[in-house]
C-alpha cells in the first residue's frame, strides 16, 4: 500500500462511528488503527467492532474512544512473516499493525500478502516445454544423452552465434570442466571476479588451484580493468601468471570485454566467461558468453531460462566441446568395454531436462524483454528517490536485467539496506542483498584480492548498500505495484529515521 493509503488507515480517537465506517469502506482493508494524540496505537477497529457497537445501541456520533478498551495485538519491527502468520492464526485475525519501540504504528501486515509471496526470480515456463518432455517419454529417451541434448546444444549455440556447445548438469559443473579444458592444475592460480556467486569459484578449489580475486568497477559492477592490470603486474613479479581468468557477467550484464580481453591477451592468458547470469545479454551487438576461450551458462531454477538445473559450455571449436562431453561422461574412451585413461565426471545433462531447455530457449528473447520491462517499471516508480542508484547500463551494453539491482547512496548503507530488506520480507516480498564478494568470505580469507583502486574496494561497497528486487519475467502488474509501494514506503521511513530530530 502507498504512504497515503497507510495514512488513511490511521484515525483519531475523536473519530465518530459513522466516520469510522466510512473510512473502513473507503480504505477497504478491513481495519483501521486508532492513534493516541502522541501517535501510539490505541486500538484497531474492524467491521466487527462497529457491528458490536451498533448492537450495543451506540449512536453514529459516538467517538471511537468510547468503545470498550482493547489492547491491540502488534508485531515488532524485527519480526518476520512466519512470526506474523503465527500470530494471525493464533488470534484468528487478518491484519497486524507493526509498531516501533515507542508503540507507534509504522506498518501493517495483511494476511492476504503473506499467502501471496513475491519471489526474487521464479521459473517461468513457456508453451512448448511440455511437448518436448512428452516426446522424451514417448520415445523412452529418459536416459542421459539423447536427441534433445543434441538439439539443445545445437540450438543454444546457434542462438548465441558460436560454433559448439556441451550440455551438463549445472553451471558449476560447466565451470569445473572449462577450467580443466584450459589446463588448470593443482597449485595453479586462477584470477576471478570478486563480486559473484560462489559457483564461479568453487570449481577453482575442485581443481586444487588458488583463486585470486579481482574487484569490480563502478560503471558495470563487473571486473575492473584497472584491478586486473595490477593483479597481472603482481603475478609477473611473483613469476607465476594465472592459468586463466574467470570474467563474470553479473545480474544480466556483460563485463567490459574491450577493456579486459586485451589485458589477458597481452599476457597470453585465456578467458573463461561466466555468463551464468547473462544469457540473452549483448555487448556491442554480440552475445554475452561468446567472448572467452570458453563460455558458460546456467539453467538453474532462478536463472532467466531454466531446466530446473543445468548448464552449458560453449566454444568456437568442436574439439574442446567434444572433450568437455567426454570428461562429463566419466572420460570414457571410445571402446565397447569402457576403457579409461584419465579421471572423468558424471556431469551430463539428461534428455528430459534438455527438452525443457529447448522449450525455454524459444522464449528467451521474450524473457529478456519482460525482465527489462520489470526494471523500467521500478526505475519509473522510484525516479524521485535519489538515494536509489540503479546498476548502470553503459551505452553499447544490452543487459537482460536478470535481476533489478540498486545500491543505497549515503552513510550507514548496510544498516539501511537490512532495514529495507526486513520491511519487504515482512510483506512476503523476497529481495536480497547484492552478492557478498569473495574477498569477504571466510572460505577465501587467504586469497589475494586486487581492489579497483588502492583505497577503493568497489565490490564491498556494492555489497553494503546493494539490493536485488523481485525481477521474475512472470511478475504481474499487481505484484509490481505491491513491491514498489512497499519499497517507497519503507525507503521513506528509513530516510525519515535518519533525518536529524
Ligand atoms: C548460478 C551461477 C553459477 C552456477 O550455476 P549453477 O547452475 O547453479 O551451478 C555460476 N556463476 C554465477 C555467476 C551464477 O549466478
Amino acid at each position: 500500500m502507498t504512504a497515503d493509503e497507510f495514512a488513511a488507515l490511521c484515525v483519531k480517537p475523536e473519530t465518530t462511528l459513522r466516520q469510522a465506517l466510512a473510512a473502513l469502506d473507503a480504505t477497504a482493508r478491513g481495519v483501521l488503527m486508532v492513534l493516541q494524540p502522541d501517535g501510539r496505537l490505541r486500538r484497531t477497529l474492524t467491521d466487527g467492532d462497529l457491528r458490536r457497537a451498533a448492537l450495543d445501541h451506540a449512536s453514529d456520533t459516538t467517538p471511537v474512544s468510547r468503545l470498550p478498551e482493547q489492547s491491540p495485538l502488534t508485531l515488532g519491527q524485527d519480526a518476520g512473516p512466519a512470526a506474523a502468520l503465527a500470530l494471525l492464526d493464533k488470534h484468528q485475525i487478518d491484519h497486524l499493525p507493526v509498531v516501533d519501540p515507542d508503540g507507534r504504528p509504522v506498518d501493517i501486515i495483511l494476511r492476504r500478502e503473506l499467502t501471496q509471496r513475491i519471489w526474487l526470480s521464479s521459473p517461468h515456463l513457456g508453451a512448448e516445454e511440455t511437448a518436448f518432455v512428452e516426446d522424451a517419454f514417448k520415445t523412452n529417451w529418459i536416459a542421459p544423452l539423447g536427441p534433445h541434448v543434441d538439439g539443445f546444444e545445437r540450438e543454444l549455440a546457434a542462438h548465441v552465434g558460436i560454433g559448439h556447445a556441451a550440455a551438463v548438469s549445472s553451471g558449476t559443473a560447466a565451470i569445473h570442466l572449462a577450467l580443466l579444458l584450459l589446463g588448470v592444475k593443482p597449485g595453479d592460480t586462477v584470477f576471478c571476479s570478486a563480486l559473484t556467486f560462489v559457483g564461479s569459484c568453487n570449481p577453482i578449489l575442485y581443481c586444487g588451484a588458488r583463486p585470486v580475486f579481482i574487484d569490480s568497477e563502478p560503471q558495470t559492477w563487473n571486473m575492473s580493468p584497472a584491478a586486473l592490470e595490477r593483479a597481472f603486474e603482481w603475478a609477473k613479479l611473483e613469476g607465476r601468471l594465472p592459468r586463466c581468468v574467470i570474467i563474470v557477467n553479473l545480474y544480466g550484464q556483460s563485463a567490459d570485454m574491450d577493456a579486459l580481453l586485451p589485458v589477458c591477451a597481452r599476457h597470453g592468458v585465456p578467458v573463461l566467461e561466466d555468463a551464468a547470469e547473462s544469457l540473452g545479454a549483448l555487448y556491442k551487438g554480440r552475445a554475452s558468453g561468446t567472448f572467452g576461450a570458453i563460455g558458460v551458462y546456467s539453467f538453474n531454477g532462478n536463472k532467466i531460462i531454466t531446466t530446473s538445473g543445468g548448464g552449458m559450455l560453449v566454444a568456437a571449436g568442436k574439439a574442446e566441446m567434444d572433450r568437455a562431453r567426454k570428461l562429463a561422461t566419466q572420460a570414457r574412451e571410445p571402446a565397447a568395454h569402457y576403457e579409461h585413461v584419465e579421471v572423468g565426471f558424471n556431469y551430463r545433462m539428461s534428455n528430459v531436462l534438455a527438452g525443457i531447455g529447448r522449450g525455454q530457449l524459444r522464449v528467451l528473447d521474450e524473457r529478456v524483454t519482460q525482465r527489462r520491462r520489470v526494471f523500467d517499471t521500478y526505475a519509473r516508480a522510484l525516479a524521485d528517490m535519489p538515494q536509489v542508484q540503479w546498476m548502470p547500463e553503459p551505452s553499447g551494453y544490452r543487459s537482460t536485467r536478470w535481476l533489478t539491482c540498486f545500491t543505497l547512496a549515503g552513510d550507514h548503507a548496510q544498516e539501511r539496506r537490512d532495514r529495507l530488506l526486513r520491511s519487504l520480507e515482512r510483506h512476503s516480498i523476497e529481495a536480497r542483498p547484492v552478492w557478498k564478494p569473495m574477498q569477504l568470505q571466510p572460505l577465501f580469507e587467504d586469497a589475494p584480492f586486487f581492489a579497483h583502486a588502492p583505497d577503493h574496494d568497489v565490490s564491498a561497497g556494492l555489497f553494503e548498500g546493494g539490493v536485488c528486487l523481485p525481477s521474475g519475467s512472470n511478475l504481474t502488474d499487481t505484484q509490481l505495484d505491491r513491491v514498489t509501494e512497499e519499497l517507497r514506503r519503507a525507503l521513506a521511513r528509513i530516510e525519515d529515521a535518519r533525518a536529524p530530530a
